[in-house]
């Protein structure tokens, strides 16, 4: 861009990468930066920074952690015979806001996409049927996102786990078609999940 500093342009650069955040709200925002005490922006990035270097995903479902393992799936009050199975750790916490699942987690960290080259070996589709193979899990839940990419995949792990003598299922359709489980409200989800079906 002619006229800005190279500094400020690598600010926007970078700003730009975050979602929803085009060209001109990234230079909003690094002017914005600019203007800031100088403490506060080291702050903004040390948060930044360390947070993303503390966080990984869970050894057992694919969560968010700071630690080894989630603190779902730490909990000892949890049922371990149900798993439910989403997307990504957003979703995680869309379920927890109803305060009704009971449960575990497997968090998949995408959809089959053939589209986009996403393939079933792309996503933790072999560490839920391993986590399935030895457990005392009676039912998957399939909370993928009910579009194309999202029930694909729920029949493609469907087909995959039910021989494993595991009873699976698929949340209803109360979810809006083609909308996204992190912007479901919690009556509209809680009802999705009380109607699941059979898959
Ligand atoms: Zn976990």
């Amino acid at each position: 861009m002619a006229g800005t500093l190279e500094p400020i342009q690598k600010m926007v650069t970078e700003l730009a990468h975050l979602p929803g955040i085009g060209q001109k709200s990234a230079q909003r925002l690094a002017y914005y930066i600019v203007g800031m005490p100088l403490e506060d922006v080291r702050n903004l990035a040390t948060a930044l920074w360390q947070g993303r270097k503390a966080i990984r995903y869970c050894q057992v479902c694919g969560n968010y952690t700071a630690g080894e393992v989630c603190g779902i799936c730490a909990d000892q009050a949890r049922h371990n015979g149900q798993i439910c199975v989403v997307r990504d750790p957003r979703d995680v916490a869309a379920v927890e806001r109803m305060h009704e699942y009971q449960g575990l987690y497997h968090v998949l960290h995408g959809t089959l996409s053939p589209m986009d080259g996403v393939g079933p070996e792309d996503i933790r589709i072999r560490e839920l049927v391993e986590r399935l193979r030895d457990s005392e899990v009676s039912e998957v839940i399939l909370a993928t996102n009910p579009d194309i990419e999202g029930e694909a995949t729920a029949t493609y792990i469907a087909r995959l786990i039910k021989p494993l003598g595991v009873r699976v299922t698929r949340i209803a359709h109360g979810v809006p078609v083609g909308s996204d489980l992190e912007y479901t409200d919690e009556v509209t989800l809680s009802r999705a999940m009380e109607g699941r079906r059979e898959m």
